[in-house]
């Protein structure tokens, strides 16, 4: 009999993905599907499976917000262009309830955000008790496209590490389990990738003539990277490093990221705050 496509994990996502303080980013390799040793079919069998889990965990946790629980989730999703964060959220947030998510993708700062602090925007996103959370781009990008670009002086940028960490220790402490998540495609894979939205006009809005700039500061981008990962990979808000080449297996991998998140949650159903028989009772002499 064929094993059971969980078994497929040799190493749980959550132990094969969690960032090591010190490794060098640079050796990473894309294509591979660290912890996992099935094919792709096993992996999309896997996935499909979980789905139904998801939604009932996700469902107790709105559950559990809607009856004066203070836990939420908040799922951070970074990614150079076409490392497939969009995707994510269609495959793996998809398989929940809407209603339970509060999505927020982060650009350029409007001039109305510029008035406040980097983290003004972020706080009104976060996820309120009950709720998924889903950052596209983050708080992050303060050491990440800022630095690159050099937005800020160094000596401005430099502290933001700190302010991160300890505003995410704030975050954790008021009952937000964080998860973040960092995707890599290869630099052959990102130019296959911005080729097809050049060549498919469905493709054309998600372009940004930018997307070039970005890939020719690649390894200002990774040392930035190598940097925050090092710096902010903290046991309330881990990291966790992707490899994105395979659509399949980063989907694969954030949905078992986050299934353990809500599973760890350990939320019952909440109990009834009326008595069962007695309305079982009225509705039938309705
Ligand atoms: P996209 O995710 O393709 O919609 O692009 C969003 C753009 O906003 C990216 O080019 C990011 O680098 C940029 N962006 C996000 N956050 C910041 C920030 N804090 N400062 C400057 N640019 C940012
Ligand atoms: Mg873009």
């Amino acid at each position: 009999m064929a094993k059971k496509p969980e078994k497929l994990w040799q190493t749980p996502a959550d132990d094969a993905l969690r960032w090591v303080r010190g490794t060098d980013l640079d050796a990473l390799d894309e294509s591979a599907t660290p912890g996992w040793a099935g094919k792709r079919r096993d992996g999309e069998e896997l996935m499909a499976s979980r789905a139904p889990e998801l939604a009932d965990l996700q469902e107790r946790l709105f559950a559990h917000g809607r009856t004066g629980g203070d836990r939420s989730v908040l799922l951070v999703l970074q990614g150079l262009d076409t490392a497939g964060k969009g995707g994510i959220v269609r495959h793996v947030v998809g398989m929940v309830d809407p209603q339970g998510v509060q999505h927020t993708g982060f650009g350029v700062p409007t001039e109305e955000e510029k008035e406040h602090g980097y983290l003004w925007r972020i706080r009104n996103a976060l996820p309120r008790p009950g709720y998924l959370g889903v950052f596209d781009r983050s708080h992050h990008e303060q050491v990440l496209v800022v630095r690159v670009n050099r937005l800020e002086p160094q000596k401005t940028w430099r502290k933001h590490y700190r302010e991160l960490n300890e505003f995410e220790a704030e975050v954790a402490a008021s009952g937000t389990l964080i998860v973040k998540v960092a995707l890599f495609v290869s630099a052959e894979e990102q130019k296959e990738r911005l080729a097809e939205r050049l060549e498919r006009p469905d493709k054309h809005w998600k372009y940004d003539p930018g997307d070039i700039d970005v890939r020719s500061k690649l390894p200002q981008y990774i040392a930035a990277y190598q940097e925050m990962l090092d710096r902010t990979s903290t046991d309330v808000a881990p990291w966790y490093v992707v490899p994105a080449n395979r659509k399949w297996y980063a989907r694969l991998a954030v949905t078992e990221l986050l299934t353990g998140a809500l599973r760890s949650l350990e939320l019952g159903w909440p109990p009834a705050d009326f008595d069962v028989e007695t309305e079982k009772a009225r509705l039938a002499a309705s």
